[in-house]
This record gives structure tokens, C-alpha cells and sequence, in this order.
């Protein structure tokens, strides 16, 4: 037992936690999908994407519409704007929907957000952690780059001992000397952080290795880990992206993706 973790830890609380959204239920054992864009870009290019993506089986869209980027000279996401757009595919395609949440002031700009996404960078913002604990919504906590499980799991705790138990754990990748892929994909994060908590833990291959082909491997890699579920960048035209074009895969190797991830699962 490791100090502390008094409410994501397995201790007290020895059967996993199931998040539900609607019909969707993540960590009950089925696996969950996450796609889409890095950013939200355009009404065409979010529907489009959101259409394709419900066509093969993803359960839940992704779209960033503030966005934390390395630069200040890089786009920054279309803000309010983007969430609207994003609402907008969910009532087209009934999907329901994450997005990045980076300031406390914009809590009721998330309204219709089903799941709200604290990035790598936000982990340990713990005021903006504290927030979000007196929200009822699911929070989808991503792990800092530079940090290691034990302060990923108390970053959940700061959620959980204010209120909110619904806490998605997140592994991203974090940062190694290697310089060839983005970050390094910490697989055995996943194993091992199902074995101290009762939280769902998901894989972001997209943001770990930051090479669309990659993606795809390290989706299936993740799966056999005993990943809850994947979330993937999925865009309709990468070499367009405004955002992580790199990384981003197309609708169609998105859905072989799925077929191949699911026949790991039945195996498991
Ligand atoms: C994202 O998922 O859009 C994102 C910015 O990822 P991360 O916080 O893991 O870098
Ligand atoms: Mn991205």
C-alpha cells in the first residue's frame, strides 16, 4: 500500500471503478475507443471526422479546442468556438465527447463536455485538479511528461478527496533521452497502476510517439497490456492538420485499428 492514496488506491476499494456515460461504461472490462482531431479545426472537419469515426465503432470523440501548445506562436485551438463545433458532432452523430480543460474560468464553457481532459501539462495544477473535483463530471487525467506514477496517482487524488470519484487515468508517454519518437510509451504504467488503483487506465499512442505509424502498434501493444481503452488522433487530412499532423491517421487505418484491437481482446 503506498501512503496516501486513500481514495485511488485498491485498498479500500478492491473492485474497479466503472465510469458511465449514457450507454458508454469505461473500465467494465470492454475495451473503450477515443478519436479524433487534435484540435478542433472546422464544423466540416469535425463532423467529418466524427461520422467516420462512429462508423467504426469508437465510442467516444476527442477534440481540443483550448490548446496548451509548446509555442505561443502556434495555433491555440478555436476556444469557445471549438467546444460549439464539438457539441454540434455530438448531436449529429450522438457520440459523446472530451475535451481539454486548461483554466478554471472556463468551466461553463464545458457544459455539454462530457468528459473533461486534463493534459500532460496541467497534471500537477493542482488548483485546476481541486476544481474539477467539485465537478460530477469524469475527468480524464493525463500523466505528466516528467512524472512519475506515484504523483500521477496523487494528481487523481487531489480529483477524488474533493469529490469526484470519476477519474480516467491517462498514460501519454513521458520523456526520455530518446529523441526519435516524442515521448516514450510507458506500457508497463499500465499494469502496474491497475494494480494499485481502481481506476480505468487508457493508452494515448498519438501523443507517445508522436509518428502516425506507430500508432497503430503501440494501439495493439497497449491493448495487450490490459488497457481500458485507446485514444487515438484521428484526422481526415493530416497534412493539413493545424495541429499533430505527424501523428494523426486517417479514418480508415483508424477502423483496422479497432478490428485488430478487438480480436486482442477476445484473446485476452
Ligand atoms: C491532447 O490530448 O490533446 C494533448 C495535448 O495531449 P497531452 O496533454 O498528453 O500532451
Ligand atoms: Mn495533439
Amino acid at each position: 500500500m503506498i501512503d496516501g492514496l486513500n481514495k485511488s488506491g485498491r485498498k479500500l476499494h478492491p473492485e474497479n471503478t466503472i465510469i458511465q456515460l449514457g450507454d458508454t461504461l469505461i473500465g467494465n472490462g470492454n475495451l473503450t475507443i477515443i478519436g479524433g482531431p487534435c484540435s478542433v479545426e472546422s464544423e466540416e472537419q469535425i463532423i467529418e471526422i466524427a461520422k467516420e469515426i462512429k462508423k467504426s465503432g469508437a465510442n467516444i470523440l476527442r477534440g481540443g479546442a483550448f490548446k496548451p501548445r509548446t509555442s505561443p506562436y502556434d495555433f491555440q485551438g478555436k476556444k469557445a468556438d471549438g467546444l460549439k463545433l464539438l457539441s454540434l458532432a455530438k448531436k449529429e452523430t450522438g457520440l459523446p465527447i472530451v475535451s481539454e480543460i486548461v483554466a478554471l474560468h472556463h468551466i461553463d464553457l464545458f457544459d455539454d463536455v462530457d468528459i473533461l481532459q486534463v493534459g500532460a501539462r496541467n497534471m500537477q495544477n493542482f488548483e485546476l485538479l481541486k476544481e474539477l473535483g467539485k465537478s460530477k463530471k469524469p475527468v480524464l487525467l493525463k500523466r505528466g511528461f516528467s512524472n512519475t506514477l506515484k504523483e500521477f496517482l496523487y494528481s487523481a487524488e487531489y480529483i477524488m478527496s474533493n469529490g469526484n470519484e470519476n477519474v480516467i487515468l491517462c498514460e501519454r508517454g513521458i520523456r526520455t533521452f530518446e529523441t526519435w519518437t516524442r515521448n516514450t510509451l510507458d506500457l508497463s504504467a499500465v499494469p502496474l497502476l491497475k494494480e494499485i488503483s481502481h481506476l480505468p487506465v487508457i493508452v494515448d499512442p498519438s501523443h507517445a510517439t508522436g509518428i502516425s505509424s506507430l500508432v497503430e502498434p503501440m494501439s495493439l501493444a497497449a491493448v495487450s497490456s490490459g488497457a481500458d481503452g485507446i485514444m487515438i488522433e484521428v484526422h481526415n487530412c493530416p497534412e493539413k492538420a493545424l495541429s499533430d499532423g505527424a501523428q494523426s491517421i486517417k479514418p480508415d487505418a483508424f477502423r483496422k485499428i479497432i478490428e485488430k484491437s478487438m480480436k486482442i481482446k477476445e484473446i485476452l
